[in-house]
């Protein structure tokens, strides 16, 4: 199947300086770059030999430093289908190659508050422009600003090779800094985020050393949804930029269950809530301002979800 894919594609490889259009290339050769059009010929392309993916290269290519590049490159940034966000049974399905712009912009529920402020945060305008959602969860820099709210929307992420299909929840994606579950031959094709919680309330904060174009000292995703009677009857927390990977406290979670939002949270929110982080010393940091600087935003963000559902009310 991947092999007549690539046959019946005519795909373009500019090698060099020099463009033909090859049928049946394998991507042995250094140097070799193919811009598909569809999803199956990315991954027949993908199938042949070993390349790196190419989306809107907002991180691959500040990934090369000085140097120049030398694998084969599929570039997946004209395959469509991967675009855009709907509903999708039980799931809403958000396109691998969605950029954050169009995150910004989608018709999406109140739950999703979180995700597009974070969509706001990612470097600027251009840059929002260009990244996609499957560039920043597959980069898994631990300072990510979409990965804590996709953690707490409880997010899957869909993985395609010309051979199978495959789902994982993002927080088994991401095992590391800068590691993922992603096979070579795979292409994170969709975010699914499962529905149930579209009138929750959410927000997220990101701290930084100045206002814009930032990489976070801390972030927390929270989404919180109240009952008739004022209380807490779902709460999800995910902190990033103070662990090797984004962490949901389901401690405190379990604790903010049947809480009096007129009582405030100050005294609900404990040290020992946040001892899944581990926060490293750094340039922006140190890791105890860390610690200090996620407790602070845990609280603010669930006092902001609570205001607006205040408001909403
Ligand atoms: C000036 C600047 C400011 C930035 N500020 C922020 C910020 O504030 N917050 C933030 O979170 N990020 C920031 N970024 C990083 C970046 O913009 C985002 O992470 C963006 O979402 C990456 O998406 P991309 O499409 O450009 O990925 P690419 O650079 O194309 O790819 C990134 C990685 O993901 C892989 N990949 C891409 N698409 C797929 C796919 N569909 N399947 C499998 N693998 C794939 C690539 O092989 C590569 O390893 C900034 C970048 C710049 C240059």
């Amino acid at each position: 199947m991947a092999d007549s894919a690539v046959q019946m594609a005519a795909i373009s490889i500019q090698k060099g300086h020099r463009t033909c259009a090859i049928r049946g290339h394998t991507l042995s050769t250094t140097g070799v770059y193919i811009r598909p059009r569809t999803l199956r010929e990315a991954l027949a392309a993908l199938s042949a030999g070993e390349a790196r993916i190419l989306s809107g290269g907002t991180d691959f290519y500040p990934s090369l430093g000085e140097r120049v590049v030398e694998d084969a490159v599929v570039d997946v940034s004209g395959v469509a289908e991967l675009r855009g966000v709907g509903v999708d049974g039980e799931f809403f399905r958000i396109g691998g190659l969605t950029r954050w712009s169009e995150i910004i912009r989608a018709p999406l529920p109140r739950c999703f508050d979180t995700l597009k402020s974070a969509a706001r945060e990612v470097g600027s305008v251009q840059i929002q422009n260009r990244g996609t959602v499957a560039g920043n969860l597959c980069n898994a820099s631990p300072a990510a600003d979409g990965v804590p709210p996709l953690v707490a929307l409880d997010a899957e992420v869909e993985l395609a090779s010309a051979s199978s299909m495959r789902r994982m929840k993002l927080e088994n994606f991401i095992v590391g800094n800068r590691k993922t579950e992603r096979r070579a031959d795979e292409i994170l094709t969709a975010v699914l985020v499962p529905r149930g919680l579209d009138d929750a309330m959410s927000a997220f904060l990101k701290l930084g050393a100045r206002r814009y174009l930032v990489i976070s000292i801390a972030m927390v995703a929270a989404i919180v949804a109240v009952d008739g009677d004022g209380r807490i009857s779902v709460a999800r927390i995910a902190v990033g930029s103070c662990a090797a990977v984004a962490r949901r406290l389901r401690t405190l979670e379990g604790a903010l269950i049947g809480a009096d939002v007129r009582e405030g949270f100050d005294q609900l929110v404990k040290s020992e809530h946040l001892s899944l982080l581990s926060p490293i010393n750094d340039v922006r940091a140190t890791a105890e301002y860390r610690m200090d600087a996620a407790r602070t935003l845990v609280q603010r963000a669930l006092k902001a979800c609570v205001s607006s559902s205040q408001m909403a009310a």
